[in-house]
């Protein structure tokens, strides 16, 4: 890795953040782009003052003119959370479609090696479980959450035409549930807003019975995977899932956070939202032969490493720093 020029897009942001650290220890030079819809500039702060970083802030779906080599793109530039990327959900489409279309012409002049982060959420709400990358998935196509299925449904399409017609080197990886610090207090997704309650002292929403399940993988194994899918050789042609098989009913987590933060919370249950899938669990047999990898962090000790970041950031919004 050491002295390549990678662009990471959504740099700013949860994933975005972790991954540019890990490259830039890696002594790789970092060129973060983000719009700073969802992300922030206090994620990247420690790494401004630091040699061979650069941030540009630019919405992917205009194009992007960058001068000099660039190696490898990762692009990350998309909301993640239902309520974060339903807000303005013709955006959200056109950040998945345009934007990829936009990086690949990137990679495509550059000779650049990209990475798309897909997701799980292209399986929908899956028929089978857990998913292999060969279902092709279960998704309503004009829900409430098309705008970012159907999108990063799209954004693969494009991935593959590019490598097919244009012979682009791509690499797709489809992320399961990942958390951890930096996620937004106010991010809306089920790890952070559970952790986020038990610390208020305030009840934990469950949506629904709370009986649907997700798999939960840490980010620091979710960036290592990252990392290894992008060095991957290029006989790994189709997306790769990237995920920690452990599966855990959405009651059982907010049973965990209970436990782990000591909290007095009570449990109040709120109407499922449209569309939300039942299951999902990754098989990450793929991932585990072509690229050696496998989740190596537990939920519970990624929820011991992930509390205390909540516990400072609430901590310090209280005292106004
Ligand atoms: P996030 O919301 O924290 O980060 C997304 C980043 O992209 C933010 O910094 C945001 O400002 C930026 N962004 C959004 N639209 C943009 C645009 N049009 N132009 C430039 N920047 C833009 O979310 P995250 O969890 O860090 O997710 C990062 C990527 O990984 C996303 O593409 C998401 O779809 C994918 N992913 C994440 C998960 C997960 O569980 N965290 C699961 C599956 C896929
Ligand atoms: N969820 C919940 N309470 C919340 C936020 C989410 O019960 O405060 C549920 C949500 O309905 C879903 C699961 O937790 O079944 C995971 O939601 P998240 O938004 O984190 O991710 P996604 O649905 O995209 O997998």
């Amino acid at each position: 890795m050491s002295g390549k020029t990678v662009l990471v897009t959504g740099g700013a942001g949860f994933l975005g953040s972790h991954l540019c650290d890990r490259l830039v220890e890696g002594e790789a030079q970092v060129i973060c782009v983000d719009n700073l819809q969802t992300g922030r500039l206090d994620n990247i702060s420690h790494l401004m003052q630091r040699r061979g970083f650069r941030f540009i802030r630019h919405d992917v779906t205009d194009r992007l003119g960058i001068d000099g080599p660039i190696d490898e793109i990762y692009n990350l530039a998309c909301p993640a959370s239902p309520p974060q990327y339903e807000r303005d959900p013709i955006h959200t489409f056109r950040t998945s479609v345009l934007g990829a279309m936009n990086l690949l012409d990137l990679a495509e002049a550059k000779g650049a090696r990209i990475l798309q982060a897909s997701t799980s959420e292209v399986y929908g709400d899956p028929a089978l479980s857990p998913q292999s990358e060969t279902y092709w998935g279960n998704v309503n196509m004009i829900g409430p959450r098309a705008c970012y299925d159907e999108g990063k449904r799209g954004a693969e399409t494009l991935f593959h035409l590019y490598r097919e017609d244009r012979g682009v080197d791509i690499r797709v990886a489809r992320i399961f549930n990942t958390y951890g610090p930096r996620m937004r207090p106010d991010d809306g997704r089920v790890v952070s807003n559970f952790i986020v309650q038990a610390l208020a002292g305030t009840p934990l929403t469950v949506f629904g019975s709370g009986r649907q399940t997700r798999s939960f993988c840490y980010v620091d194994d979710l960036v290592d995977g990252l990392v290894r899918l992008m060095a991957s050789p290029a006989t790994v042609k189709g997306p790769v899932n990237l995920g920690n098989p452990g599966e855990f009913t959405v009651l059982a987590l907010a049973e965990l956070v209970l436990a782990k933060t000591g909290s007095r919370s009570k449990v109040a249950f709120r109407t499922l939202p449209g569309d939300d899938p039942r299951r999902r669990r990754p098989d990450i047999a793929l991932a585990e032969r072509v690229l050696g990898w496998g989740p190596t962090v537990p939920l519970e000790e990624g929820l011991d490493r992930t509390i205390p970041y909540f516990a400072e950031v609430m901590h310090q919004n209280v005292a106004g720093v």
